[in-house]
C-alpha cells in the first residue's frame, strides 16, 4: 500500500517537473539575427565638435518659463542651421510653442504613416556647489581624452546631435525615404513637456498625422544592469508608469493645546498615512513577463524557470522582488508620501494638516482604481483627498513587443551593438514620448548609447560626458534605423 502511494507521489512529481521544465524551455523569445551592418562613413570628430557647440548653448529649462533663456535657445537654433545645411535645405522646419522644433522630410509615399525621432533641447541646471567635481566646466563643451564634457551630453543633446548627423549624412548619400521622416525636439522635457512636446503632438493631430513609429530616450543600453545577466543588455521602453499625486487634508478645531481631543488633525492624518504605507496596491510579478521573455536565454536558468511558472513560483518571485525598492517599483503601483504640512505653534491645535502622496501607476491600475484603494484603506471621513497637478497621467498604453516595427528596432540594435539581448521594459519615470501615444501605436524609448553604471550616475549628475566613439556609434545606429524604419515596412 505504502509503495503504491510512494509510486503515485513520485509519478506526480515527475509529471510536475516535466511540465515546469517544458514551460521553461519554451519561455524565452527568439531574438532576431544580429547581422553586422556595413559601416557608414560618418565623421565622429565632426559630430563631437557639433555636440560641443550644442552644449555651449545653455538651454536650461526654467520653472519660470524658457523665455528666461531665450538667447540660449536661439543660439542653439542658429548653430543647428549652420551645422546641418542639408537638413535645413530639405526639411520643412517649424518652431512650436516657444522654442520647440519640428522638422519634416516628405517621403516618396506620403500616404504611408511617417516615422518620428525625438530628443529634447533643454537640460537641467548644474549644482553650483558641485562645480569642482567636474573635470571640465559643465557648459564648456570641452573635448578631452576622447570625451565630450558637459551638461546634456547624456541627456539629451547627444541624441539631438546624433539624429541630425544621421539625417545630414543620409541626405548627402542621396537617400530618399519612403515614409515621411519627422524630427521633434521639445524645449521643456525636464519640466514635463507641457509647452513643447504636448504642443507638437497637438499640432500633428490637428494636421491629421498618424505615425507608424516613434523613438525617444528612456530605454537603457548598459552592462551589468540585471542581476545574473552577463554582458550588455538593451532595454527598450514599451510603456511608462502613470503619475498621480493625491493631497490628503484633515481639518481640525483650532484651540489651546492644553485641552486637546484624542487625535488632532495631524494625528488623524498620520494614521491615514500609516494605513496607506502599510497597504500598498497589490504587486503583480506578471508585469515583468515581457521583459523576462525578451531577455531570451540571457537570464539565469532558475530565473527563467520561476517566471515561466509564475502559477507555481509567483509568491516566491513576489517576495524576492519586493525586498528591493528598485525591483518592487517594476511590479506594483508605488506609494510615496512626499510632502507634509500642518500646525503653526507648539501650543496651538492645528486647524489643518495636509500631505501629498505620490503614486506611480503600473499599467492596469487606473487613477480611479488608486483613488478607490486609498478610500478603502483610509476608512476615515475626516480625511479628504483629491488629485493635484500639474502632472496627472494614467500609465501609458504598451507598444507591441513583436511585429515589424519592434523587430526592426531590435535587429538594428543588434547590428550596431552586437548580439546582445534586446528586451522590452516598462519605464518607471516619465518621458515626453507619452504624448505620442495619441497618434502612434509603436512608441519606443531607447537612447542608443552603451553606458556603464558610473555613466548612469552622470545623467543629471556631475561630470556628464560621452565618448567620441559612442557618439559615432549613435550616428551609425540612427542612419541604419532611419534607412529601415523609413522604408516600406508594412507587414
Ligand atoms: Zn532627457
Amino acid at each position: 500500500m505504502l509503495t503504491t502511494i510512494l509510486i503515485i507521489v513520485l509519478v506526480a512529481f515527475l509529471f510536475l517537473l516535466a511540465f515546469v521544465l517544458l514551460r521553461t524551455l519554451s519561455f524565452a523569445r527568439q531574438l532576431p539575427p544580429a547581422e553586422p551592418a556595413p559601416e557608414e562613413a560618418v565623421d565622429s570628430a565632426a559630430a563631437a565638435e557639433h555636440l560641443a557647440e550644442a552644449v555651449r548653448c545653455q538651454t536650461i529649462s526654467s520653472l519660470d518659463g524658457n523665455a528666461q533663456n531665450a538667447d540660449a535657445f536661439r543660439a542653439l537654433h542658429a548653430a543647428l542651421e549652420r551645422m546641418y545645411p542639408r537638413v535645413h535645405q530639405h526639411f520643412e522646419r517649424q518652431v512650436i510653442g516657444s522654442f520647440s522644433l519640428l522638422y519634416r522630410w516628405q517621403g516618396a509615399q506620403p500616404e504611408l504613416p511617417g516615422v518620428l525621432f525625438m530628443a529634447h533641447q533643454d537640460v537641467v541646471p548644474v549644482d553650483e556647489a558641485a562645480l569642482e567635481k567636474w573635470d571640465q566646466p559643465p557648459f564648456s563643451g570641452a573635448i578631452h581624452d576622447g570625451f565630450i564634457y558637459g551638461r546634456g551630453t547624456l541627456d539629451c543633446k547627444h541624441q539631438l546631435i546624433a539624429v541630425l548627423e544621421a539625417v545630414e549624412h543620409l541626405l548627402g548619400a542621396g537617400f530618399q525615404p519612403q515614409r515621411t521622416v519627422y524630427l521633434a525636439f521639445g524645449d521643456d522635457e525636464e519640466l514635463g513637456g507641457y509647452q513643447g512636446t504636448q504642443a507638437i503632438v497637438q499640432h500633428l493631430q490637428s494636421q491629421g498625422v498618424r505615425l507608424r513609429a516613434v523613438l525617444d530616450e528612456g530605454g537603457i543600453l548598459a552592462e551589468g544592469m540585471l542581476p545574473g545577466v552577463k554582458g550588455a543588455t538593451a532595454l527598450v521602453g514599451i510603456g511608462e508608469k502613470g503619475y498621480l499625486t493625491l493631497e490628503l487634508k484633515v481639518e481640525g478645531a483650532p484651540g489651546h493645546s492644553s485641552t486637546p481631543p484624542q487625535h488632532t488633525a495631524i494625528g488623524v492624518l498620520a494614521k491615514a498615512i500609516a494605513h496607506l504605507e502599510a497597504n500598498p496596491l497589490p504587486a503583480r510579478p506578471s508585469a515583468m513577463l515581457p521583459m523576462m521573455r525578451g531577455l531570451g536565454g540571457a537570464a539565469p536558468f532558475l530565473m527563467q524557470m520561476a517566471f515561466a511558472n509564475l502559477w507555481l513560483f509567483g509568491g516566491l518571485v513576489k517576495r524576492i522582488m519586493l525586498r528591493n525598492p528598485k525591483t518592487a517599483a517594476t511590479i506594483r503601483t508605488t506609494t510615496a508620501v512626499t510632502v507634509i504640512n500642518g500646525g503653526i505653534r507648539d501650543n496651538v491645535l492645528p486647524a489643518e494638516a495636509k500631505a501629498h502622496v505620490n503614486f506611480r501607476l503600473l499599467p492596469g491600475d487606473s487613477i480611479a482604481r488608486v483613488c478607490e484603494h486609498v478610500r478603502a484603506m483610509i476608512k476615515d471621513k475626516q480625511v479628504r483627498f483629491e488629485p493635484v497637478g500639474p502632472t496627472i497621467a494614467e500609465a501609458s498604453p504598451l507598444s507591441p513587443d513583436r511585429g515589424a516595427v519592434f523587430e526592426t528596432l531590435s535587429r538594428t540594435v543588434r547590428s550596431v551593438f552586437g548580439a546582445l539581448p534586446v528586451a522590452p521594459f516598462l519605464v518607471l519615470g516619465m518621458t515626453d514620448s507619452r504624448y505620442y501615444t495619441a497618434i502612434c501605436d509603436h512608441v519606443y524609448r531607447l537612447s542608443p548609447v552603451l553606458l556603464t553604471a558610473a555613466d548612469m550616475e552622470r545623467v543629471h549628475g556631475n561630470n556628464e560626458r560621452i565618448s567620441i566613439a559612442a557618439l559615432g556609434k549613435m550616428v551609425q545606429f540612427y542612419v541604419l534605423l532611419i534607412r529601415r524604419w523609413a522604408a516600406d515596412m508594412e507587414q
